[in-house]
């Protein structure tokens, strides 16, 4: 283990990156680490496994903990892993808000929330946040910074020459590190595989190929919708210029139940909204204001646990980090 490694709190903590599972944020601090040193920084890494952290279907790909690893050794600087004791669905249930392209409480209150809140208290000398947005989400860059306020939000590839997923692949392909497995499946980013901000588009790809986490979430909405006593979804329909709830059951048996004939007839896109991508803005967002329960004075640190990662630990106690799961093919 080098000694850059260990996290020593006892030391000034100057620089948080970021780490979301994707190229992006591993590029961005190694970007920030060749020109400016390992000093003073720390990875933090929020996992959303909730106290389900073993079930597949829950939380993050297990590649995507497998590329992590690979990452922080790359990095050579301390990861602290946060975890929730609550999963999304958890959350979900708590702020009485199916989680939605419009508004996912997951994301503040099991990834920037925790992350924050962390900072406050174990880094209380942090004067910049890395984030691993690129030029294609610049646009974001002006809210990223209000929201990080205090610290100064730093997006390093943004800087000149400015890089973007094509030159990441590039640049862990040269250091012998697999990308997360999910850029190869076809998805736009490495976080929750079953994200509730993706669209149409996002969990038609789920369906085809990972079929078993589109059934647990499926399932999981279902629940949602029994206890709330509401017809809220995931996704909308918004066909006949009205939007309407749209689960993920009738998303699944009317537009992707199709038979192979009308595929190759129309394709798959022609079938439903293939536009819908939707995405994730997990580590960059402000406090929902929509909050329908407010979340009062409880002290949040008491409901998530953390640790600090060892090189060539596994990032999860049961997981094989050192081989890179084989993808899971197959659908429906
Ligand atoms: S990736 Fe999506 S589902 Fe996961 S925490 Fe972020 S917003 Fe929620």
């Amino acid at each position: 283990m080098k000694p850059s490694q260990v996290l020593d709190l006892s030391s000034p903590i100057r620089t948080i990156g970021t780490l979301s599972g994707g190229a992006g944020s591993w590029g961005a601090c190694r970007r920030w680490i060749d020109q400016h040193g390992p000093d003073g920084m720390v990875l933090l890494f929020t996992d959303v496994g909730g106290e389900d952290w073993a079930n597949p279907n829950v939380g993050e790909d297990q590649d995507t903990m497998r590329f992590l690893a690979e990452a922080r050794d790359n990095l050579g600087v301390p990861l602290v892993i946060i975890r929730n004791q609550r999963t999304i669905w958890d959350v979900f249930l708590e702020k009485r808000w199916l989680g939605n392209s419009s508004l996912a409480h997951c994301s503040w209150e099991l990834k920037t929330g925790p992350a924050r809140d962390w900072i406050g208290k174990h880094a209380p000398g942090a004067e910049r946040v890395l984030v691993g947005i690129d030029v294609t989400e610049i646009h974001r860059l002006k809210d990223i910074k209000s929201n990080w306020e205090p610290y100064e939000a730093v997006a390093p590839l943004t800087d000149k020459p400015m890089l973007w997923k094509p030159q990441l692949l590039r640049m862990l392909s040269d250091r012998a590190i697999a990308p997360p497995r999910m850029y190869e499946l076809g998805f736009a980013h490495a976080n929750c595989p079953g994200c509730v901000k993706g669209g149409q588009s996002h969990w038609a790809r789920l369906w085809r190929v990972w079929p078993e986490r589109y059934l647990y979430a499926e399932r999981k909405e279902q629940e949602i919708r029994e206890k709330l006593g509401a017809d809220v979804s995931i996704l909308k329909d918004r066909s006949d210029h009205k939007v309407r709830s749209l689960t993920l059951e009738r998303f699944r048996v009317e537009k992707l139940g199709k038979s192979d004939l009308l595929l190759d007839l129309f394709g798959e896109r022609d079938l439903f909204d293939g536009l819908d991508e939707g995405g994730c803005a997990c580590f960059t967002d402000a406090p929902p204001e929509l909050a329908l329960v407010p979340d009062g004075s409880e002290d949040r640190e008491e409901r998530y646990d953390w640790h600090w990662s060892l090189p060539g630990d596994p990032l999860r106690p049961d997981s094989t980090q050192s081989a890179r799961p084989e993808p899971i093919r197959g659908a429906a």
